[in-house]
């Protein structure tokens, strides 16, 4: 039987309807949810991102403001600018757009964005918080991935879960949130040997790497889920993901299709962090 394929779309409508109260109870406490986002250069995709971004911000009610910088800007000007973000106490949450041009340094500007507004939770307190199982901002599309299994009522309690893709934004903290739900987590990666191998033993199998259809179904178990994660644009301008839809939908038992699976996830827990973010505020403010 063909797998069934998850529905991101409506996975992240609930998110964002279940939202909807908390940013209520937030304006009548005389606060608006407040998102600044960076976005440097002019990548296409990044502007995409951005902008869906701010459209859901509108949606939603959140303030989605959006800071746009020629590509020559230097490391020092980005600096001020998030330190002048940093000090703004009407903001909640910095989102500064990844990748950054080229002769940029993205750690440094990670580590520059203050733990209370890391809403995209890529800065070292934050995913220092995950390593050590503390509440904290937890990166988004990570997050996104644990709330489709919720959703599709996958436990993965017990389970060997494998990543491919080690990134600070991806494969890495996913496979922490996995460990956290009791998963038995591999982290594969461009230098791991018989990455098909360690693939077919996969009873969760999620891809962060980048390259179209990379996921052949021999690298399937049958009955796995496969979560998609990658979002690679094509020669005919279509998005792909990293998996092989088409045939590994034949032998997955639970499959998410690009576009339409993780990436709407990725903006409602980028707005779930930011209500975060103001509802924080307010606690800290109270307690002063
Ligand atoms: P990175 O380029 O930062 O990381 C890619 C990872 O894949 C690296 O760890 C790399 O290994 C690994 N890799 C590359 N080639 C292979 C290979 N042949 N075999 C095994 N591992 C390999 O990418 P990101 O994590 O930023 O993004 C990955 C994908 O996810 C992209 O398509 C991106 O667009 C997508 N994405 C989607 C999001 C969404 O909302 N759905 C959000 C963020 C990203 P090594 O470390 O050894 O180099």
């Amino acid at each position: 039987m063909p797998a069934t394929i998850i529905d991101g779309k409506q996975v992240a409508g609930e998110i964002k309807a279940a939202l909807a109260a908390r940013i209520a109870s937030l304006r009548e406490q005389g606060i608006q949810p407040c998102l600044a986002a960076v976005l440097v250069g002019d990548d296409p995709a990044s502007q995409k991102y951005v902008a869906s971004k701010e459209r859901t911000c509108t949606q939603l009610g959140i303030k989605g403001i959006v800071h746009r910088l020629p590509s020559t800007t230097s490391q020092d000007e980005l600096r001020a600018l998030i330190a002048e973000l940093n000090a703004d106490a009407s903001v909640h949450g910095i989102l500064v757009q990844l990748p950054l041009p080229g002769g940029l340094d993205e750690k440094d500007i990670m580590e520059r964005i203050a733990p209370g507004k890391d809403v995209d939770g890529f800065g070292p307190v934050s995913l220092g918080h995950l390593v050590m199982d503390q509440p904290g901002f937890l990166a988004c599309t990570p997050h996104g991935v644990i709330k489709l299994l919720d959703a599709y009522q996958v436990d993965p309690a017990g389970k060997h879960a494998v990543v491919v893709g080690r990134s600070i934004i991806v494969g890495k903290p996913l496979s922490l949130l996995l460990l956290r739900r009791n998963a038995t987590v591999t982290i594969c990666h461009s230098k791991t040997a018989g990455l098909a191998e360690v693939c077919r033993s996969a009873d969760i199998l999620c891809v962060a790497i980048g390259k179209p259809g990379f996921i052949t179904a021999d690298m399937v178990k049958a009955g796995a889920v496969v979560i998609d994660i990658g979002i690679n644009v094509v020669t005919s301008g279509a998005l792909r993901g990293d998996v092989d839809f088409e045939r590994v939908r034949q032998k997955a038992s639970l499959l998410t299709p690009v576009p339409g699976g993780v990436g709407p996830l990725t903006i409602a827990m980028l707005m779930q962090n930011t209500v975060l973010a103001a509802e924080q505020r307010l606690r800290d403010q109270a307690q002063r």
